[in-house]
């Protein structure tokens, strides 16, 4: 198989699994990024999300980004009212506490195409998703023992009767409704047949196998990636809080960026202890480190 060959059958199979896998827009964010190992690198991030127990579906669903409607919608509820106050709160606290010091809060909110670009801009992502792309490569190339492949091709992707793509698993639209078909995913392969009716066997177990492998660590030259999989940036929701502390003339002296200074200087824990007095929030973010990012949950 040439390279041709085998990259086209890859993207039939990176095709399948997003249908099988996601709904609504988290399936249809794959497709608008542009280059095959850009996408098939974002495909296994989310795979391994999905496939953590303490993620899992529910994260994505959480984490998912609001557009800039949903960004609107959200700052005339109750509990936007609530997180306002919250801040307001922790602000009076920090400077109280701090004399000479001034907080501000405030985080830009990053639509689904600003985190597409940073996506395909990151230097980890540069630099690691062409090392997948090539194991990927390998990957869907091997055959069993009898010499058949381990991939066969996945023939007709639509079905001429309904138009839809073979492996939806009857959902679809624009809620997340779907992130639980992923459950079936992790089943025993041995039940899926039965459970499975939509799909003839030998094909669904090969794009489960594929999920299989993409569900396996990888380590890519840069090991420690500092962007999050498209869609699920912890400042895609109205949500997220970065604060900055002033002093007095209102010079920044510490923003959102070096996770170090903020804790030598002690702002790390004054900023801390200020938050206290916010009942609904959380943090700070560790992964990436952040001390000063934290999270409003109005359910918690
Ligand atoms: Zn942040």
């Amino acid at each position: 198989m040439g390279m041709k060959a085998s990259d086209q059958l890859i993207k039939h199979y990176l095709d399948a699994a997003r249908f099988m896998l996601f709904a609504g827009e988290v399936r249809e964010m794959f497709p608008r990024i542009k280059s095959l190992d850009q996408r098939l690198y974002a495909l296994h991030r989310f795979v391994r999300v999905l496939s953590d127990p303490d993620r899992g579906a529910a994260f994505i669903a959480d984490r998912w980004v609001w557009s800039k409607d949903e960004v609107s919608d959200w700052e005339t509820t109750p509990a936007h009212e609530t997180q306002a106050s919250e801040i307001a709160q922790v602000i009076k606290k920090f400077n109280d506490d701090n004399p000479g010091y001034r907080l501000k809060a405030g985080s830009d909110h990053r639509d689904l195409g600003d985190q597409i670009w940073g996506w395909t801009n990151n230097p980890g992502v540069r630099t690691n998703a062409p090392e997948y792309l090539t194991k990927v490569r390998v990957e869907i190339r091997r055959k069993v023992k009898d010499g058949t492949p381990r991939y066969p091709d996945l023939g007709d992707l639509l079905d001429p009767a309904t138009g839809q793509h073979v492996f939806q698993i009857g959902h679809g639209g624009l809620d997340l409704v779907a992130l639980s078909a992923a459950a079936l995913l992790f089943w025993p392969a041995a039940l899926l047949p039965t459970t499975i009716g939509l799909i003839e066997a030998e094909r669904f177990q090969a794009v489960a196998r594929f999920v299989e492998f993409l569900k396996k660590p990888f380590s890519g030259p840069v090991e420690k990636l500092l962007v999050a999989a498209p869609g699920l940036s912890a400042h895609g929701t109205g949500r997220a809080i970065d604060f900055r502390v002033h002093d007095s003339s209102g010079k920044i002296l510490h923003g959102a960026g070096g996770a170090a200074n903020w804790r030598s200087s002690g702002f790390a824990a004054k900023l801390k202890s200020a938050m206290s007095v916010a009942l609904h929030f959380h943090g700070p973010l560790t992964s990436p480190d952040e001390p000063w990012h934290y999270f409003f949950d109005p359910e918690s």
